[in-house]
């Protein structure tokens, strides 16, 4: 593993704080999930309006379907990583102190155990009716894409122009307004509004923690950067705030 060191202030809030921890795609690519942009991402070579917009959907419901059978099936045979069950372990650990907040769709987080969760931008295993708006849980990619009433099925996921779920972002920044640390890992931290949310638990007195080993959009603004992969820092991080260590 990594050496990867964090400061005294994140330890300490770690053990004795209200800790929300924001994920991105990044934290899947361990699990071997691509992420979205840059190389071998899945917007390479693909266009994110032909495949991932309501107006897709409706010219060609087939050929966004097929991109996104093809992710439910990685994902299905993907298993969380050790950056995913260092979060799981840490919710164990703080319960009612935790909240975790991803944009990931693939299930992972929930797989390794983590419930206390926000999914701001859906999930690949629900599948919603375009007509009744009727929707269900998928987990074994055996569903129709037709409901009982006849309108065509989409995946339950956020797509570029559309609201968020309900009240999931009044969740997530109402969490991060009370949290002493934000810890935010994997994402590129371009898409809002869950880009902003470290923004909002920083001025109102978290402490920030990047984990990304590359420097993102809000690199300049976080307290504590820390260039690793989750998969050896979050595990990291959870040993050294374990009560016991030092
Ligand atoms: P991203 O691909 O933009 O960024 C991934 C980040 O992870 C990068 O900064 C990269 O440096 C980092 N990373 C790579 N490997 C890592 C590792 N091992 N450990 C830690 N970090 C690592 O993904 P994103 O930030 O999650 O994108 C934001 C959101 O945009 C997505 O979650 C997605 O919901 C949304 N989006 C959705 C669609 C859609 O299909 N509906 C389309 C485009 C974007
Ligand atoms: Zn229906």
């Amino acid at each position: 593993m990594e050496r990867v060191s964090f400061s005294g202030t994140a330890i300490e809030r770690l053990r004795s704080g209200r800790v929300l921890v924001l994920t991105g795609a990044g934290v899947s690519a361990e699990s071997g999930l691509a992420t979205f942009r840059g190389e071998g991402g899945l917007w390479e070579g693909r266009d994110p309006v032909e495949l991932a917009t309501p107006e897709a959907f409706r010219r060609d419901p087939k050929t966004v379907w097929r991109f996104y059978t093809e992710r439910r099936e990685k994902a299905a045979q993907a298993s969380p990583n050790a950056g995913h069950r260092a979060l799981a372990a840490l919710e164990e650990a703080l319960g009612e102190r935790f909240l975790l907040v991803t944009q990931n769709v693939d299930g992972l987080h929930e797989r390794a155990g983590n419930r206390r969760i926000v999914r701001l931008h859906g999930s690949l295993w629900r599948l919603r009716c375009t007509r009744c708006g009727d929707e269900d849980e998928d987990l074994d990619l055996t569903a129709s894409h037709r409901c009982r009433c006849g309108g065509r099925r989409r995946p339950g996921v956020v797509w570029f122009g559309e609201p968020l779920p309900e009240g999931a972002y009044e969740q997530a920044a109402e969490a991060a307004a009370r949290a002493d640390i934000v810890l935010v890992a994997g994402t590129s931290s371009i898409v809002y509004p869950a880009a902003g949310l470290p923004e909002i638990g920083r001025e109102a007195g978290a402490w920030t923690v990047e984990i990304n080993p590359e420097r993102t959009a809000i690199s300049d603004r976080v307290d504590e950067r820390v260039p690793a992969a989750s998969g050896s820092a979050l595990p990291a991080l959870v040993e050294a705030s374990s009560p016991g260590a030092d």
